[in-house]
């Protein structure tokens, strides 16, 4: 028994009292003035195709929020841009796509920043193929990816699978072309020394360029879990099909697994961060049992990568509890983007509760700010994720004030924490 805290208030209750309101008010004004670590986002304009190494498949199915009609983007232009219209009707809309339009030629870093001003973000990392002129590297960090060393075969069995891998698989290619024209390298090396070479070189000049964190969109493609497989199976696929030939689905699956553990062990040794998509994702054929968090396991909780941060982004949703409890381990975080606009302020607020109460050291915010057209741009999701969390994060602390677990303070503590505090730590600790 904990003596010392005999005096303590008494235990708590599992019902709020009618008091939630008036906390939520006061918390909510003081959690304004938070300024935001935005862990995860595409800012970006939306014809620049370096916004992320993927695109979404045709006819893919979009979760009620993020429907062109819901009218909560009507708001967000209004609140941005004094936007003078109810909807999004093409001539209403061209109002808006003009001043994007404009703000775009201008070239400038100003406009950017300035819509991080209106949501009182302060830092944002930017996961794109390549930092963009018109972001200021001061507010806007990178975070660059990292899949595309994993596809340097023949990958016409990979493209064939289903129609998503038709179109990520030749992005990805695009993106590992880049990579070589980068490290000047014409063809892939003669042996797998070489390739592993080029890999970890990759790596070291993306840092040097700015990169903060590398980003895994892996469980797009197959499953979040890795073996380990031995250097000699790794070089003997390598030499079989590095001049050509299709390797098989286990071949291939294996190779991968071997690239994974040298760039874990790369991330490891210059301290950089390493993101993972762990949630469901668009297509149609995307797999909720390759993207679960837990598939991670036996990597984040290898002694031998104690000291390397695995961020696994996107809360791990719809298996948010499952996510908050890999984040037990010292070296995992995670972050509520996507989930914060997927689900709405009342469904976040109680994934958010749940977290707080566990690992509040180990979760931060994310917005996943990303254009969805022409007129509702990442503008309009900064905003909406922006909105969304603060209001949500009040809403459970409130709860949690009115139920006697902690006082105000306590919470407003934790809402800094989650907001700016953890990320800030863990990327200012590089
Ligand atoms: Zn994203």
């Amino acid at each position: 028994m904990l003596c010392g805290a005999s005096r303590a208030a008494a235990q708590a209750k599992p019902l709020a009292g009618t008091d939630v309101p008036q906390i939520y008010d006061r918390l909510l004004k003081q959690i304004e003035k938070i300024p935001i670590y935005d862990n995860h986002s595409h800012a970006t304009f939306p014809d620049d195709s370096d916004m992320d190494a993927m695109a979404a498949p045709p006819d893919e199915s979009s979760v009620l929020r993020l429907r062109d009609d819901n009218p909560e983007f009507v708001a967000a232009a209004k609140a941005l841009f004094g936007y003078p219209y109810a909807d999004f009707k093409p001539e209403h809309a061209k109002w808006l796509i003009d001043k994007k339009k404009a703000a775009e030629a201008s070239g400038s870093t100003a406009y950017w920043d300035s819509i991080l001003d209106k949501l009182n973000i302060e830092t944002c990392l930017a996961n794109r193929v390549a930092l963009a002129p018109y972001l200021d590297p001061k507010r806007f960090h990178w975070v660059f990816f990292m899949d595309s060393v994993m596809f340097p075969f023949d990958n016409r069995a990979q493209a064939a699978r289903n129609g998503d891998m038709g179109v990520y698989i030749p992005l990805q290619e695009k993106v590992l072309r880049r990579y070589m024209k980068q490290e000047n390298v014409s063809g892939l090396p003669a042996d797998l020394a070489g390739y592993e070479d080029f890999v970890r070189r990759t790596v070291e000049d993306n840092q040097k360029k700015g990169g903060v964190a590398m980003k895994f969109e892996a469980a797009y493609f197959r499953s979040l879990y890795f073996s380990d497989p031995p250097r000699e199976t790794a070089e003997e696929i390598y030499a079989k099909y590095h001049a050509g030939g299709v390797p098989s689905a286990d071949e291939y699956r294996i190779f991968q697994d071997y690239v994974f553990r040298v760039l874990v062990d790369e991330a490891g040794k210059r301290n950089l961060p390493m993101h993972f998509h762990s949630a469901v994702g668009i297509g149609d054929y995307f797999s909720m049992r390759n993207g679960n968090p837990l598939n991670l396991e036996n990597v984040v909780r290898d002694p031998r990568y104690s000291k390397v941060k695995f961020v696994l982004i996107h809360g791990g949703y719809p298996y948010t509890l499952d996510m908050i409890w890999m984040t037990a381990a010292k070296n995992v975080y995670t972050d509520s983007s996507l989930m914060g606009y997927y689900v709405y302020p009342s469904e976040l607020k109680r994934i958010l509760k749940q977290w707080i109460s566990l690992f509040p050291d180990r979760m931060m915010f994310g917005s996943d700010a990303f254009p969805f057209n022409d007129a509702v741009g990442a503008e309009e999701t900064f905003w909406l994720a922006a909105r969304s969390a603060r209001t949500a994060i009040a809403a459970a602390l409130a709860e949690l004030v009115s139920e006697g677990a902690f006082n105000e303070q306590k919470a407003l503590e934790l809402a800094r924490m989650y907001l700016h505090d953890n990320a800030a730590k863990l990327y200012g600790a590089q």
